[in-house]
């Protein structure tokens, strides 16, 4: 019997056969690629001629080929539309794929080749992206410890698999302390809360099987329960409650795993012969070390501390006036801030959800690529793995770009959040392949016969993901290793944060967000109260994010602390963090840092590529238009089509002639005006 994931996919432009794959079709076909990818790489490593960037690089490049495509339709399906059998499959396969990666990477036949490629460098007349590709290639293995003794290698496989266990089991402990906190409200207790907030709260108590209405740790529920509650006494149980998850004491506190982490993240990067695990995590970054992103990170404290301290005053006099004595507390911020936002800017969700239908906000991300990059858009007809899923062929000037899929409604089947990925990534070696990139989001969906209605937040998510889908569908390179999002972590949102830009073009809004009853465009002063509330308490969220970064940064610059929360305590001593904010998130449920590496001494990055994206968006402000076409020729030629061919700032030197300054973040962030 065939598989259709491992037979060659001849349907409309090449797409998976989603009609014809079944769940039974997953497991045999992996273990079908994992073999042909581990006899491709055996053959390679065992060659008996001398390595050349043809049997080696470039053979690497198409070892996978097979095992990418099981696993980019596996992935994408597993994300967007589980089941329980799928997940079973995803949990054995982590520890197959994760045992495959540390095979390839520690194959020390296979990295003899690419070593003597890299010492012969200078003379094998590479091209520009060849030399790249392969000095990526070496970087990747000899930070994974291909370079390593034996011993060396032995210690760095226990380090990590020690490493894996503990941020299980943080990311599990932090579940638990979520899951375990529940607080009954009674009818008197919902005094208030908007519809939606009562409408989850019921949700909640049903779920757990409680009569009622409970209030629990989910961030979707408790913050807007701390933004509009009048019950001090329960905002700060609450409050008191959300902060502590993790470090409640007994066998779900993070508080020794963190220590423990911290030291042996510190060994592996010692291993490898860095001073510091930050100095190790940063070097492939675009910040490449910890005094670049502390700079960073203290340009902007000072002045959006000033903003949040003037805001306290504020909202510590609104508080008095409200009858309530004493210091403004941390659970007392979001109420005093949502009233004050209510009382300033007199904006209503309900007001303006009207002007933001699904499909003309895809409309609108659609038409400002064309205007920038000339790109077209044609609704497809073709099968694809759900029925909310739709797709379009994607062209300039008649020729095919890519396949473009949006899943834009949230169900039960779909993690949460939104995300960009691709079924298949842009390359050239071995053929033209063109991309097909998916956008998956959680709007909610309409009732029959309803026109899908998106909040202004979820528009920009939409734009943010569609920047995001440009860099993949613009691509241009021969290598997938430095195809379309395959750059540094701190410059990944650069294109994404960017797109939201064209969001709040007025000329944009005025022809988009048309009222989806009337067809009447958003009445201007409505439009001008939107814009204007953009930068509301940036202080307040600026100064719990870059707090969270400094302690992240702290913990990892130097040696490994012993007790973590005495190094929290004191980063935040040293800044001077306002009394009324706290941390966005505490050592204890700092997730970001702990529950895997993805962001350790990473979580500046968010604000690096924003950096970036003020001062990009200045460029085409600088030239008069928001939709310039040198300056979209320049972004598309320098970054969206460049992936990864060259070091990020070489790229952002490339569109825009010099490295970015600051000033456009704290502008945008309103962080520049004289406070209130
Ligand atoms: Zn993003």
């Amino acid at each position: 019997m065939t598989n259709p994931l491992l037979e060659p996919w001849t349907g409309d432009f090449a797409l998976p056969p989603f009609a014809a794959i079944r769940d039974s079709d997953f497991a045999p076909a992996f273990d079908a690629a994992l073999a042909d990818a581990r006899a491709n790489i055996a053959s390679i490593a065992g060659d008996a001629a001398a390595p050349s960037f043809a049997n080696t690089i470039e053979a690497l490049e198409l070892a996978e080929e097979t095992l990418n495509r099981v696993a980019g339709v596996f992935y994408n399906l597993a994300g967007a539309d589980s089941t329980p059998k799928r997940e079973e499959l995803q949990r054995d396969l982590a520890p197959k794929m994760a045992a495959f990666s540390s095979e390839v990477t520690m194959n020390a036949a296979l990295f003899a080749r690419i070593e003597a490629l890299w010492q012969a460098r200078g003379t094998l007349g590479l091209s520009p992206e060849e030399a790249r590709v392969l000095e990526l290639y070496r970087r990747m293995f000899v930070r994974a410890g291909a370079a390593l003794d034996e011993a060396g290698r032995g210690r760095m496989a226990e380090v990590k698999e020690r490493l894996a266990v503990l941020s299980t089991a943080f990311t599990q402990n932090l579940l638990a302390d979520e899951r375990d906190w529940w607080m009954p409200l009674a009818e008197a207790d919902l005094e208030g809360l908007p519809d939606f907030v009562i409408a989850s709260a019921k949700a909640a108590a049903e779920e757990r099987g409680q009569p009622g209405h409970v209030l629990t740790l989910s961030r979707s529920l408790v913050v807007p329960f701390l933004q509009f509650s009048p019950r001090r006494d329960l905002r700060e149980k609450a409050y008191e409650a959300w902060v502590a998850r993790g470090a409640n004491g007994g066998a779900t506190d993070n508080r020794a795993l963190a220590a423990e982490i911290l030291k042996l993240r510190e060994e592996r990067a010692k291993l490898l012969g860095y001073e510091s695990f930050a100095a190790y995590k940063l070097e492939p970054e675009m910040a490449k070390t910890p005094g670049a992103v502390r700079d960073l990170l203290m340009r902007v404290w000072a002045p959006a501390r000033g903003k949040a301290q003037a805001d306290a005053e504020v909202l510590t006099r609104m508080m008095h006036a409200d009858g309530v004595n004493g210091d403004l507390e941390a659970w007392d911020w979001r109420y005093y801030s949502e009233k004050r936002r209510l009382a300033e800017h007199d904006l209503d969700e309900g007001e303006l959800k009207p002007y933001f239908g699904l499909d003309a906000m895809t409309e609108a991300a659609f038409d400002c690529a064309n205007r920038l990059f000339g790109l077209d858009f044609r609704p497809l007809d073709v099968p694809l793995y759900h029925a909310d899923a739709r797709a379009w062929e994607v062209t300039r000037d008649g020729r095919y770009i890519a396949v473009f899929i949006g899943d834009y409604f949230a169900r039960s089947s779909k993690r949460s959040g939104a995300w960009c990925s691709a079924f298949r990534e842009q390359r050239k070696l071995g053929g033209d392949q063109r991309p097909v990139v998916v956008n998956v989001c959680n709007f909610a969906k309409p009732a029959m016969g309803e026109p899908a209605l998106l909040s202004w937040d979820d528009a920009r998510t939409l734009f943010h993901e569609f920047g995001h889908a440009l860099h993949q569908m613009l691509s241009d390179v021969t290598y997938s290793l430095i195809s379309g999002t395959s750059v540094a972590r701190d410059f990944v949102e650069l294109p994404s944060q960017l797109y939201e830009h064209w969001l709040e073009v007025p000329e944009v809004l005025d022809k988009h967000a048309r009222h989806a009853k009337t067809g009447q465009p958003m009445p201007a002063a409505l439009r001008d109260r939107l814009l204007a509330a953009s930068t509301y308490d940036q202080g307040f969220a600026t100064v719990e994010y870059v707090a969270s970064a400094l302690v992240d940064l702290a913990f990892h610059e130097g040696a490994a602390p012993a007790d973590p929360m005495a190094v929290q305590t004191q980063v935040l001593d040293d800044i001077g963090m306002p009394y009324a904010i706290r941390m966005r998130h505490a050592t204890p449920h700092f997730a970001h840092v702990f529950s895997g590496d993805g962001y350790s001494s990473g979580y500046y990055s968010y604000m690096w590529s924003e950096v970036m994206d003020a001062d990009a968006f200045e460029a085409f402000r600088e030239a008069g238009d928001a939709f310039d076409a040198d300056t979209a020729t320049r972004l598309e030629k320098h970054i969206l089509s460049a992936g990864g061919s060259e070091e990020a700032d070489a790229l952002y030197t490339a569109f825009r002639g010099k490295m970015p300054g600051v000033e456009p973040l704290l502008k945008g962030r309103g962080l520049l005006e004289p406070a209130a």
